[in-house]
């Protein structure tokens, strides 16, 4: 799966409403920026990564290995990748979701995401209360309130019922509707 960087974020169409950024999508054949990673970069995507914020359908393959990579090992831990995404959370509002094989494209190949992202991750890497609750909130908003379907206000809810018109039935045409 290849996303440009910085694009709206619409692989998990449920996941896909209030503005995710994609970050860390790679591409074989597709070039990306690189740069070695600093210690503390790498340091926060790990931690990041152990809080994934969805299970994606499938394996995600490293696109740049010859080899299956399902799992990566640092600092004497392992963590199984591929099958996970996270959400980073800037601290001015901007939400990016990177699949959890980022580690390993950073680590392994210098994949060297924009600027506000490797901001954002050594933030919530800072503040892992933080970036946990974050990230469980935004992950409920989505499947609790899907932009996608039509809301209803309560107040027009209401003004049905106090006609005899069931919510659960066909709404009234626009005309009814009350002003
Ligand atoms: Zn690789």
């Amino acid at each position: 799966m290849h996303f440009k960087d910085l694009t709206p974020y619409t692989y998990m169409a449920r996941y896909s409403e209030y503005g995710a950024k994609n970050i860390g999508w790679l591409k074989a054949g597709e070039d990306f920026p690189k740069n070695p990673p600093d210690d503390d970069l790498l340091d926060a995507l790990w931690e990041t990564i152990k809080h994934p914020a969805i299970r994606t359908r499938g394996m995600h393959r490293c696109d740049q290995c010859n080899k299956k990579i399902r799992e990566e090992r640092y600092k004497n831990q392992t963590l199984l990748l591929g099958s996970n995404e996270i959400r980073i959370f800037h601290k001015e509002g901007d939400i990016f979701a990177a699949p959890n094989m980022i580690f390993h494209y950073v680590y392994i190949h210098h994949y060297n995401p924009p600027l506000k992202f490797r901001e954002a991750v050594l933030y919530c890497a800072q503040n892992l209360d933080w970036y946990k609750s974050k990230s469980n909130d935004h992950i409920q908003l989505c499947e609790e309130n899907p932009l996608n379907l039509v809301r209803i206000p309560d107040s027009v809810k209401r003004s049905w019922l106090r006609r005899g018109v069931s919510p659960l039935k066909t709404p009234p045409t626009k005309a009814e509707e009350p002003q």
